[in-house]
């Protein structure tokens, strides 16, 4: 008889983390990115849009690493994304270094 081990098995971890490289605390801001209906990749400031979605934390290298050539966004999102999209996003990456979110309202 095979017990199935629960506390090993399912790592259900709670916590969001960013798709790229980081590991992410709770001190981090996370972002979350969803898959446009239309296709390609929106920010989801308000963090409740439906639809899929991945988190970046608000570190740029994070931006580069995940929009980068790797792929990883796109696998995460399950979408690809243009180049133009994807200077977009790293440039909302930049704006967010700059002037970090919960300021302005949208
Ligand atoms: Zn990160």
């Amino acid at each position: 008889m095979r017990r199935k081990s629960i506390n090993s098995l399912s790592r259900h971890v709670p916590q969001r983390t960013c798709f790229a490289f980081c590991r992410v605390g709770d001190k981090r801001q996370l972002i979350r990115l969803v898959k446009a209906s239309g296709g390609g990749v929106e920010v989801d400031r308000s963090g409740r849009a439906k639809g899929r979605g991945a988190y970046l934390c608000t570190e740029p290298d994070c931006w580069r690493t995940g929009l980068g050539k790797s792929g990883r966004l796109e696998r995460a999102l399950r979408t690809s994304i243009t180049q133009e999209e994807c200077q977009r996003l790293l440039q909302f990456s930049k704006d967010l270094v700059e002037r970090p979110t919960g300021g302005d309202g949208k």
